[in-house]
């Protein structure tokens, strides 16, 4: 199965990308995670997307487009995938189509997660991460279960991202809203959409999308 995760910075895409993960044979795919991995390593495309991702804005179609055709065509995602914060605007959403078509892929589901707008500044401020695994926490709605220590790996490093800041969520709420909502009327017209209630608990959400993805 294929699917992508829709929603707001701070919906939770990550979080349940995660879970599903552990519960399915899926791989998760995150073009915010691998813009990072690309900036941290200081590539050509690391290079290009730095200013933009600290300024809240969008990395050109063309290198995301790029960078998750290349990523389906890998051995792990052949027993399906998780697209997190991929297609973000419809021209996008259109080169997807395309490209699995190529590939002889199809697309499943699209789990839109709705959250209100003032719980994802609280969720984006206290978000944080495992450095070495990348799992994802949050101060208060999910501490790590031993103080400085990660559940899943057992690393004591972690990090925060630069773009978590109250100015930069404003401008990645607008950058959503013009570029990226369009694509829940554009994916329930092709029958492809089912939403959750993301304000629930997490574990609530997880069980929502059990039964949406059935
Ligand atoms: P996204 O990938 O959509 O940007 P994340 O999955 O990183 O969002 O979630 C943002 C923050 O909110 C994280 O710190 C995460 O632990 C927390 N979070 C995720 N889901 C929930 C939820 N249902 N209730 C409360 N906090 C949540
Ligand atoms: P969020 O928590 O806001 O959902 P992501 O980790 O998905 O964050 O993305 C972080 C940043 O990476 C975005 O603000 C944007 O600059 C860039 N980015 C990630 N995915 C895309 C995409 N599909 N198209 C354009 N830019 C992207
Ligand atoms: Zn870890």
């Amino acid at each position: 199965m294929n699917i992508i995760l829709l929603g707001p910075p701070g919906a939770g895409k990550g979080t349940q990308a995660e879970l599903i993960e552990k519960n399915r044979k899926m791989v998760q795919l995150s073009t915010g995670a691998m813009l990072r991995a690309a900036v941290a390593a200081g590539t050509e495309i690391g290079k290009q997307a730095d200013a933009i991702m600290k300024s809240g804005g969008l990395v050109s179609d063309e290198i995301v487009i790029g960078i998750i055709n290349d990523r389906i065509d890998e051995p792990d995602c052949q027993n399906g995938f998780i697209l997190d914060g991929f297609p973000r605007t419809l021209p996008q959403a259109a080169a997807l189509d395309d490209l699995l078509k190529k590939k002889g892929k199809s697309l499943d589901k699209v789990i839109e997660i709705k959250v209100n707008d003032e719980a994802l500044v609280d969720r984006i401020s206290g978000r944080f991460s495992c450095a070495k695994c990348g799992a994802g926490y949050h101060d208060t709605h999910k501490p790590t279960q031993k103080p400085g220590v990660c559940d899943k790996c057992g690393a004591t490093e972690f990090s925060r991202r630069a773009d978590d800041n109250a100015e930069t969520v404003k401008s990645r709420l607008m950058a959503y809203y013009r570029e990226t909502a369009p694509l829940i009327g554009y994916y329930f017209a092709k029958d492809k959409l089912q939403s959750v209630d993301g304000m629930a608990q997490i574990d609530d959400v997880t069980r929502q999308i059990s039964e949406a993805l059935g």
